[in-house]
């Protein structure tokens, strides 16, 4: 994708700071941290969502996602990580090349989710709302 900003970050035609590169994957640091030492990682080929992304790809980006998580914890000494994914615009999404955030945390970051639980009306609410999932499984 020509107009892709992290296809141009693979093809290295706009810089950034790269932590790890195999045929498939690339880990670079995000540019707008949410906490500082958070991570990005993509694969190289350009696919938007998780769904339009081959499971074969996924599990090779998920490896590299690991890594990423446990060099945050041993490099920097995060206490935690946050693995963030969105998909869609809908979802938040404002670069559509597929990619994992990778967010080092540490006790008083300052950082909160904006995570408001909603319920469910009732038990038939969420039985309805499951088998239409269920329906769809391929
Ligand atoms: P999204 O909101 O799509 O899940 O996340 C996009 C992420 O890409 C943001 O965290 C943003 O800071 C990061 N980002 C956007 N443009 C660039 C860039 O040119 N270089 C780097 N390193 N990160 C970027
Ligand atoms: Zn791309």
């Amino acid at each position: 994708m020509s107009n892709c900003i992290f296809c141009k970050i693979v093809a290295g035609t706009i810089p950034a700071t790269k932590l790890y590169e195999d045929d498939d994957v690339l880990a670079f640091m995000d540019i707008g941290p949410i906490v500082k030492g958070h991570v990005l990682v993509i694969p190289k080929t350009h696919t938007e969502t998780i769904g339009q992304t081959p499971p074969e790809t996924l599990a090779k980006v998920i490896a590299v996602v690991r890594r990423m998580a446990r060099a945050q914890q041993a490099g920097l000494g995060a206490d935690g990580i946050n693995i963030h994914q969105s998909n869609g615009a809908a979802a938040g999404q404002v670069v559509p090349h597929i990619h994992f955030h990778v967010i080092p945390r540490f006790k008083h970051d300052g950082h909160h989710w904006n995570w408001t639980a909603q319920s469910y009306a009732d038990p038939s609410e969420v039985a309805a709302l499951a088998d239409r999932i269920k329906a769809a499984l391929d």
